[in-house]
């Protein structure tokens, strides 16, 4: 069964992408911010896609994503940036930094079934 890890803030956004990983097919894990999902991704026998908040503590998607990207050692899931920022030039530097595709919340079953069927993972 595939991997999807859900990084957010949000215990509420956590737990609806649960249900939606699940409902999908995919396994579900979970992380609070961008540290303890590297944390994870570290620990991890492997994460096929990951959706990423935007805003968090502690170290925010941004971040996350840049440091992911930059490290040869870490496994690199697709990346799917899940935020309500619908400003073109936060997509861009989203994508730039490596995002496979960017969302917007709040994202539905059908919207992530889409995109991830667009990178191939699904
Ligand atoms: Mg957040």
């Amino acid at each position: 069964m595939k991997t999807l890890l859900l990084v957010d803030d949000s215990r509420a956004v956590r737990l609806a992408g649960r249900r939606l990983a699940e409902a999908i097919g995919f396994a579900p894990l979970e992380a609070e911010d961008g540290a303890e999902a590297l944390t994870l991704l570290r620990e991890s026998d492997g994460v096929d896609v990951i959706l990423l908040d935007w805003n968090m503590p502690v170290m925010d998607g941004l971040t996350f994503l840049r440091t992911l990207r930059a490290d040869e050692s870490l496994p690199q899931p697709i990346v799917v940036m899940c935020t309500t920022e619908n400003d073109m030039s936060r997509v861009i530097e989203a994508i730039s930094a490596g995002a496979n595709e960017y969302i917007m919340k709040p994202f539905t079953e059908e919207i992530v079934r889409e995109k991830l069927a667009q990178t191939g993972v699904l």
